[in-house]
C-alpha cells in the first residue's frame, strides 16, 4: 500500500479530527501517503482531494468538527456516481480509503469496496447508533455537553422548583439521553425505544414533590416526542411551572473528551493496521473494551441492544 484517502461524511462529531490525525501519523510512521478528501463523498466524486502530511495534522486533536469538513451525497449512492469515485481513486493513485463516519457512510465504504478498492470504516457520530459497536466517536464527548447543560439548568430549576424538560439529540437512539440523564441526576428519562407514559412522569414528578423535592429534571431523547409538547401536558397534568429547553447543536461541538481522543486515535491507527494487512470492507469497532474488526456487512446487520439496566437505575435512584 503507497497511498490511501481519508473522508468523514454523514454528520460531524467531535473525536473526527483526532482519528484524522491518528490515520495520517499513522501512515507516514508506515512510509504510506495520505490524501485527505474533502467534504465526504461529495468531495470524492469531485475530485476535492489534498495532500496531507505530518504538520497538516498539527494543532487538531482537541477540536471539535472536522478539518475535512463533512457533506451528504446523493449522487454518489448512484451506480454512476460510484463510478465517478472508483475513476477519481484511479486517477489519484489511491489504493485504500478509510471512511469515518455513521452507517450509512459505512455502506458507503462497503460499496465502494465491491468495485475494487480496499475500504476500512470508523465508526464516528454523536448518536452512538452503530449497534456493531458499544461507543461511536463523538458520543461520550456529547453526553458532556448535555451532562454540562443539565447541571446548569438544574441550579436554576432548583431556585424556582420548577420542573425542566431538556431535549437531547441521538436521531432514533435515546443513548445520550439515558446516560447524560444518570449522570446528571435525572428524575426521568424519556426514549424512543420506551413508550411515553406521561401519566406515569408526572406521578414521579409529584411523588418527588410530596417528599420535599424542589424540582424534577426530564431529559428527552429527540427521537421520543416533542419536547414542548411533553413539557405543556406535564405542567398542566402535575400543576407545576414546566420549562423546554432544547439543546441542539452545541451536542455538535466542543473539544472532544479524553475518552473520545483515545478512541479515535486507537481506531485510527487500527484502521491504517487493517489495510496493511490487506484487509477490505472492514470496520473497527470497540466492543467489551477490546478493538475488534468486523466485516461491513456483518457490522450493519447488528442490531441495537437498549441499555435496561442504566434505564431501570434512572428510576431507582430518582426515588
Ligand atoms: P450520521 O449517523 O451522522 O447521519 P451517516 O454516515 O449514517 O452519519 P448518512 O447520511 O446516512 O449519514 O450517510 C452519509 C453518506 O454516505 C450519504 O450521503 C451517502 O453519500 C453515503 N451512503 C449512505 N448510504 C449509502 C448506501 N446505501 N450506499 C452508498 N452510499 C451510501
Amino acid at each position: 500500500m503507497k497511498r490511501i484517502g481519508i473522508l468523514t461524511s454523514g454528520g460531524d462529531a467531535p473525536g473526527m479530527n483526532a482519528a484524522i490525525r491518528s490515520v495520517v501519523r499513522t501512515a507516514i510512521y508506515n512510509d504510506i501517503e495520505v490524501m485527505g478528501i474533502r467534504r465526504g463523498y461529495n468531495g470524492l466524486i469531485n475530485g476535492d482531494i489534498i495532500p496531507l502530511d505530518v504538520s497538516s495534522v498539527a494543532d487538531i486533536i482537541h477540536r471539535g468538527g472536522t478539518i475535512l469538513h463533512t457533506a451528504r451525497s446523493k449522487e454518489f449512492m448512484t451506480e454512476e456516481g460510484l463510478d465517478m469515485a472508483m475513476n477519481i481513486l484511479e486517477v489519484f493513485k489511491i489504493d485504500g480509503l478509510v471512511v469515518i463516519g455513521g452507517d450509512g457512510s459505512l455502506r458507503g465504504a462497503q460499496k465502494l469496496s465491491e468495485k475494487g478498492i480496499k475500504t476500512i470504516g470508523i465508526p464516528g457520530t454523536i448518536d452512538n447508533d452503530v449497534a456493531c459497536t458499544d461507543f461511536t466517536i463523538g458520543f461520550d464527548t456529547a453526553v458532556n455537553t448535555a451532562l454540562d447543560a443539565i447541571a446548569k439548568i438544574r441550579d436554576t430549576s432548583t431556585s424556582h422548583e420548577r420542573t425542566n424538560i431538556i431535549e437531547v439529540m441521538g436521531r432514533n437512539s435515546g443513548d445520550i439521553a439515558l446516560l447524560a440523564g444518570l449522570a446528571g441526576g435525572a428524575d426521568y428519562v424519556i426514549v424512543p425505544e420506551k413508550e411515553l407514559n406521561i401519566d406515569e412522569i408526572c406521578k414521579e414528578i409529584l411523588k418527588g414533590k410530596n417528599r420535599g423535592k424542589l424540582h424534577s429534571i426530564v431529559v428527552l431523547a429527540e427521537g421520543a416526542g416533542g419536547a414542548y409538547e411533553v413539557g405543556k401536558q406535564i405542567q398542566i397534568k402535575t400543576g407545576i411551572e414546566t420549562r423546554t429547553t432544547i439543546l441542539g447543536y452545541i451536542q455538535r461541538g466542543g473539544s472532544p473528551t479524553a475518552f473520545d481522543r483515545i478512541l479515535a486515535s486507537r481506531m485510527a491507527s487500527m484502521a491504517i493496521e487493517l489495510l496493511m494487512g490487506g484487509k477490505t470492507s472492514r470496520t473497527v469497532c470497540i466492543q467489551n473494551n477490546k478493538l475488534i474488526d468486523l466485516d461491513i456487512d456483518d457490522a450493519l446487520s447488528y442490531k441495537k441492544q437498549f441499555d435496561e439496566k442504566s434505564y431501570k437505575l434512572v428510576e431507582i435512584l430518582s426515588i
